[in-house]
């Protein structure tokens, strides 16, 4: 599961049927103008939701990609109100077919995501193995994770349903320190149940990126040697035998870093072909 920020961006609209602005996190109404206190720019600013954060769900082959939820999150986020919303996402992700063709719905919507489907069993918990009642009943595993839940074992039907082993995340400060906290509760084992296989880690898209600013603003070290983009331009336009190798094998393009989402600047000058 991946979840990164496209989608539509959130932004404020006025109702002319209710008289109020509709996308903010607070009433902005009439008496919020007139009334004191006055509002102040700032506080406008933080008024609407500013990340747009598509969820997408990709298959181990990476052969199939779903976008199946879009949350709109707040200016100020902390490390733990990501965390507890990440953890929220994975459970609701993985609630089984059975449950959400009997739960709630809005439209496509499923509103009481994962409040029936209930893979977890205290006896086997506690004693860290299949208690008699769940082998009984089939199950073959204490993991949550890897259970059937109660509703199919009742109605004597097969349990399908996704587990999310990896989420996939950009670094930024409130995501990273997410993840941290997630690590952290793994190797801590205290990690909700439910979601105990799954691991997080940042995006090879943004690690990229992350390299190619680097390379362009701050000196990388390689194989003990310190580089930059410019040196690397300079060493390639210059008259010489250096020079010669490197315009045989750099292209002008990857040195320029005219398009700076573009990657394969980054591929071509990181990698190992030899002259
Ligand atoms: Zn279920
Ligand atoms: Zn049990
Ligand atoms: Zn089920």
């Amino acid at each position: 599961m991946s979840r990164d920020g496209i989608g539509l961006k959130p932004e404020l609209n006025f109702d002319p049927i209710r008289k109020i602005l509709v996308g903010a996190n607070f009433d902005i109404d009439i008496d919020y103008i007139k009334k004191p206190p006055y509002p102040r720019y700032k506080n406008i600013k933080r008024c609407n939701d500013k990340d747009a954060n598509t969820l997408v769900l990709t298959d181990l082959e990476n052969k199939v990609s779903l976008p199946v939820g879009l949350d709109y999150s707040k200016h100020s986020q902390t490390g733990e109100e990501v965390k507890t919303l990440l953890e929220k996402r994975i459970e609701e992700v993985q609630m089984c077919t059975g449950c959400i063709e009997h739960s709630q719905s809005t439209g496509q919507v499923v509103a009481d995501a994962n409040v029936s489907c209930i893979r977890y069993c205290e006896i086997c918990s506690e004693q860290s193995e299949v208690c008699d009642q769940c082998k009984r009943e089939g199950q073959t595993s204490i993991n949550p994770q890897l259970r059937a839940c109660r509703n199919c074992i009742d109605n004597k039907v097969r349990c399908s349903r996704l587990a999310i082993i990896a989420v996939i995340h950009d670094c930024e400060q409130k995501n990273k320190t997410a993840m941290e906290k997630i690590v952290e509760a793994k190797m801590n084992n205290c990690l909700k149940t439910e979601i105990s296989l799954t691991n997080v880690g940042p995006d090879a898209v943004h690690i990229g990126k992350y390299l190619t600013g680097s390379l362009s603003n701050w000196w990388l070290l390689v194989d003990d040697f310190r580089i930059n983009l410019v040196i690397l331009r300079i060493l390639r336009q210059i008259d010489s035998p250096t020079g010669k190798v490197l315009r045989d094998v750099i292209s002008l393009d990857s040195v320029q870093r005219k398009d700076r989402q573009a990657m394969e600047s980054v591929a071509e000058i990181s990698s190992k072909r030899s002259p």
